[in-house]
């Protein structure tokens, strides 16, 4: 890898949610920028008017910032290779659209699209791919700059050279050798004088002084043209790096909608939007993505700084990457326990706050030791804490009564609880536990029937984090509040 500071760009289209995908080829390219002491550029490539969806191009501003992949240059930063928004470049791509005409690379098309899409019938008929038949390659330039001039709509395309071979380097593929005669004529200017993507994404890859183009490998197919057009501008090509593609779980296709949507069922999401929500961190999303597609050991742990240390393009791999969720809650859930204990309280009281909790913040940095071992996602905190933050414990019942015992009994241990508790100067679990532990042995009985209900008491829940820490956080006064309430429920049973 040259040392020469890279220049990427990440190029979507506002088209839908902000995909995984995406996330990961912003990672590579915000990755070798840094590395190389270069830039990373975000240009939203939205000429397709009919699929553009409101509110798409700033859930990727949102998803890139929440990621921490900020972008050097782009639409909402400014940079001085802009527009960055190819709506905004229109005459640019005419212009380059005008210099292929000019010196015979690409020519005017005046075809109808009834008419194409009688030869696409035609041509399926006769079980060849479809492919542009060149009525308009052969038309005589002036002929052609009189239908131009008298209004007639049309479309450029590119002339693709029928004899020959085109070969295409791809970093991590090698050469890519294909026979002209398989290529198509493709549009490269659509007839309202917006740009295909395979003019623009060329055009401004070059115009932004872009080094290294990483991309899907969805491109693949029109790497070819990509690559003509190009050298038809008598332009260096950058250095073509197509990522391997994403598989479903199972490894067999692409996720559709429908397991798009049975993932959130369970509490996953391919779009980045929804990650936060569910509790993902960016660490945790970024370190899981970066290893899809990189070829470093499955289990490495890596914040950015990390990765930005061993990053190389050589490393990147063409091999597909199945999405596998339970490796994004590993990396989620190791993230978590690498934050300080600050870091971590700032990141969890969003999810309390935005189940209604009051959150005291004293408390809560108090109850991170207790439940940072317990958390795969952030919003895990408010099962496993958020009855810390709550005035009253709602209770069932039935959760009260200890297993081989009856109501009566039950109350009768909170009672003695109670007496036990209430006794002490304060709540502190080194002062509750010994003379708790004295009393479950002179009761004969086990130390989960009397331990169990006390829990359910005063976290209102069979399972928390350890019960005398948790006690001395809730302090006694609410503690004895909360037995109280229970004692009253079980004497009601
Ligand atoms: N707009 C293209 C897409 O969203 C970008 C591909 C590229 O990076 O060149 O797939």
């Amino acid at each position: 890898m040259s040392i020469k500071p890279a220049r990427t760009r990440i190029a979507p289209s506002p088209t839908g949610h902000m995909h995984l995908g995406t996330a990961r080829v912003a990672l590579y390219d915000y990755l070798l920028a840094k590395k190389t002491g270069g830039q990373f550029i975000l240009r939203i490539e939205d000429t397709d008017l009919k699929r553009t969806v409101p509110g798409a191009e700033q859930e990727i501003f949102d998803g890139l910032r929440w990621l921490g992949l900020q972008y050097d240059e782009g639409p909402d930063v400014g940079g001085k290779f802009g527009p960055y928004r190819q709506t905004e470049r229109r005459e640019i791509y005419q212009q380059h659209a005008k210099i292929l005409i000019n010196n015979g690379s690409a020519y005017p098309c005046f075809c109808a699209p009834d008419r194409l899409e009688k030869v696409k019938q035609e041509q399926n008929a006769r079980k060849e791919n479809p492919h542009y038949d060149g009525t308009c390659r052969v038309l005589a330039p002036d002929e052609a700059a009189r239908r131009i001039a008298n209004g007639e709509a049309y479309t450029v395309r590119f002339k693709m050279p029928h004899d020959g071979v085109t070969v295409a380097h791809d970093h991590l593929r090698g050469d890519i050798t294909i026979e002209n005669k398989q290529l198509n004529d493709y549009v490269l200017l659509k007839s309202d004088g917006l740009p295909t993507y395979h003019l623009a994404a060329i055009v401004d890859d070059h115009e932004m002084q872009i080094t290294h183009v990483l991309r899907g490998s969805e491109w693949l197919g029109t790497f070819p043209l990509h690559v003509n057009i190009v050298r038809a501008f008598g332009w260096d090509e950058p250095i073509w790096i197509h990522l391997s593609v994403f598989l479903k779980p199972s490894g067999k296709g692409k996720m559709s909608k429908r397991e798009t949507a049975a993932a959130m069922k369970d509490g996953y999401s391919i779009f980045i939007k929804d990650m936060e929500e569910l509790g993902f961190t960016p660490e945790g999303v970024l370190n899981w993505s970066a290893l899809m597609g990189w070829g470093v050991a499955e289990d490495d742990v890596m914040t950015t700084a990390q990765m930005l240390d061993r990053f190389s393009v050589d490393g990147l791999t063409p091999s597909p990457a199945a999405i596998n969720f339970q490796r994004l809650d590993h990396f989620n859930a190791t993230h978590i326990r690498l934050f300080t204990a600050t870091d971590l309280a700032a990141r969890l009281k969003p999810y309390l706050i935005r189940e209604g909790l009051n959150v005291d913040e004293d408390a809560l940095l108090k109850i991170i030791p207790l439940i940072r071992e317990r958390l795969v996602t952030l919003d895990d905190c408010i099962a496993f804490g958020g009855f810390f933050f709550k005035d009253e414990v709602t209770l069932a019942p039935e959760d009260l009564i200890a297993k081989g015992l009856d109501a009566k009994q039950s109350a009768e241990i909170a009672r003695k609880s109670y007496e036990i508790l209430s006794a002490l100067a304060s709540m502190d679990h080194a002062s509750a536990e010994p003379p708790m532990r004295a009393y479950v042995e002179s009761s004969g009985l086990n130390i989960n029937q009397i331990f169990g209900i006390i829990r359910v008491a005063v976290t209102g829940q069979k399972v928390s984090p350890p019960l005398f820490e948790s006690m001395e956080i809730i302090g006694k006064e609410k503690c004895l509040q909360r037995i109280k309430n229970a004692i009253g429920i079980l004497e009601k049973i």
